[in-house]
């Protein structure tokens, strides 16, 4: 058993690595930096979150505080919209931006937007791919089966397509955040800013797919030098 060949392509592994890296540190300079600076309406994030919500007439999702940093999400099962820490009960331009964000997705879910269903569907499917990919591919390779790493590979690829899927939910909810913010809750000077916290989170999810997608071309070129 050669291992070599792992060594040889795992500069993409660190490439893929490295991209993690700096979108973390991006998101938590951006987002700390907008911290700071509070909204001249001094809205809470709730609050801006409920103003937005009534104004779009969805009655039907709560807003929650949730533990954490950055673990600001929307429930389209439960219908709840929770915010953390740093975005519920502050008025910075970074809580209200993060709040208005996940709005766009309840307002994604509200009006049936094809991309969040398409990612719906795609979860289980995803779960289930990303769970037997790994073990399928080293598997094959120790024991040299070439088509049962091709499986694990195409299984893998499941999760680049969802993590694909997911680019224009979180543009779109990003964008119609932006929309619904300008000139109501933030004044014209903080848009500017509550774009860029905007900007740094979309920019998380395109390093993952990035990463994942290195990831596969590193085990297709593994498994076409097994093959030559
Ligand atoms: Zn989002």
């Amino acid at each position: 058993m050669n291992f070599y060949g792992f060594d040889n392509t795992y500069f993409l592994i660190l490439i893929a690595m490295g991209i993690s890296m700096l979108a973390q540190r991006w998101v938590t300079s951006t987002f700390n930096k907008y911290s700071e600076w509070q909204t001249s309406k001094a809205v809470t994030g709730k609050e801006a979150a409920e103003v937005i919500l009534r104004a779009h007439n969805i009655n039907n999702v709560t807003v929650e505080h949730t533990s954490g940093s950055l673990t600001d999400h929307y429930d389209p099962t439960n219908k709840v919209l929770r915010l953390s820490d740093a975005t519920y009960d502050r008025t910075s331009v970074a809580a209200v931006a993060v709040a208005a964000h996940e709005c766009g997705h309840a307002l994604q879910d509200a009006d049936n937007y094809g991309f969040m269903r398409l990612r719906a569907g795609l979860v289980p499917i995803v779960n289930f791919t990303s769970r037997v990919s790994m073990p399928l591919i080293f598997i094959g390779f120790i024991l040299g089966y070439a088509g049962l790493v091709n499986i694990g590979i195409i299984a893998f690829s499941a999760v680049l397509v969802f993590q694909l899927v997911t680019l224009p939910v979180e543009f779109n909810a990003s964008n119609r955040a932006m929309k619904i913010l300008d000139g109501t809750i933030l004044t014209q000077d903080e848009i500017a800013p509550a774009k860029k916290v905007l900007r740094a989170a979309a920019f998380t999810y395109v390093a993952a797919a990035l990463g994942t997608a290195l990831q596969i071309l590193r085990f297709v070129l593994l498994s076409r030098r097994r093959n030559n």
